[in-house]
């Protein structure tokens, strides 16, 4: 078990990569607290799980729900060593049509949301002096993409925002990484046109797209031991789309 006796949250995991690494978590001794916005899908993603699991309702916009879950996570298993912000939404239109709603909305999820559960965690593991902080990139905020001028941004912006927090934290022994996916199979790529999925697949040297289930294993080997001397990285999980 490579995560026993570890406690972690993962923010939007009622779906997706969340809700996979949340199982894989718990299967590798983990107590996890999943935190989305639907209380069905926490709902649904518990039957499956065993004991390691608590779930509470969490918009990572709401700095006051993320504060109430963070009492509630400490109250429960008295500390938190990982913290995995993994919720994200799209809201996808070419710059001359985006609405500025559309921009602020992904913007502050993707982006912003990152920056309100990274403080307050930061805070709970700099006393601490440990834990480990993972973002959730995409190899779209490394090169765009066409229509994601907002989502792009804010992908871009989570790496910035890493590297900038694993040179802060470190000085409490707190690492921060930050994965970047390619096109994974998951709720969110099943919007896309199934055209635009066999073009990527195409573009992607190992000629496939991924599962959430591949990513959830990036996330496992840096929140674990084996990733004791990794701060400030991107890790991509693409296939070899960037190279
Ligand atoms: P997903 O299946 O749509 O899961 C995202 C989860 O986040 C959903 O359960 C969603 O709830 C939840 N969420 C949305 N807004 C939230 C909020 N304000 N507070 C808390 N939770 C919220 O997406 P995914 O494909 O697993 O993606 C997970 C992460 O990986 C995202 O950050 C995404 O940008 C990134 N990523 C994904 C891909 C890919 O190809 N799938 C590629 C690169 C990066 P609702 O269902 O209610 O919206």
């Amino acid at each position: 078990m490579r995560l026993a006796n570890k406690v972690a949250i993962i923010t939007g995991a009622g779906s997706g990569i969340g809700a996979e690494t949340a199982k894989l978590f718990v299967a590798e001794g983990a107590k996890v607290h999943a935190w989305d916005v639907r209380p069905e899908s926490l709902a649904a993603l518990a039957k499956g799980v065993g004991d390691g699991l608590r779930t509470a309702v969490v918009d990572v916009t709401n700095r006051a729900s993320i504060e109430a879950a963070v009492a509630q996570a400490l109250q429960v298993d008295g500390k938190i060593d990982v913290l995995i912000n993994n919720a994200g939404i799209t809201a996808d239109a070419t710059l001359l049509k985006m609405e500025e709603s559309a921009f602020d909305r992904v913007i502050a999820v993707n982006l912003k949301g990152v920056f309100n559960c990274s403080q307050a965690v930061a805070r709970v593991m700099s006393q601490q002096q440990s834990g480990v902080i993972l973002n959730a990139s995409s190899i779209v905020g490394l090169y765009g993409n066409f229509g994601q001028a907002n989502y792009a941004a804010s992908k871009a912006g989570v790496i910035g925002m890493t590297r900038t927090m694993a040179r802060e934290l470190a000085r409490f022994n707190v690492r921060v990484n930050v994965v970047a996916p390619g096109f994974i199979l998951t709720d969110m790529t099943a919007k896309m046109p199934e055209k635009v999925l066999e073009m990527m697949k195409e573009k992607t040297p190992l000629k496939r797209n991924g599962t959430a289930l591949e990513v959830a294993k990036a996330y496992l080997f840096l929140a674990s031991e084996d990733a004791s001397f990794i701060t400030g990285q991107v890790l991509g999980v693409d296939g070899g789309l960037v190279v």
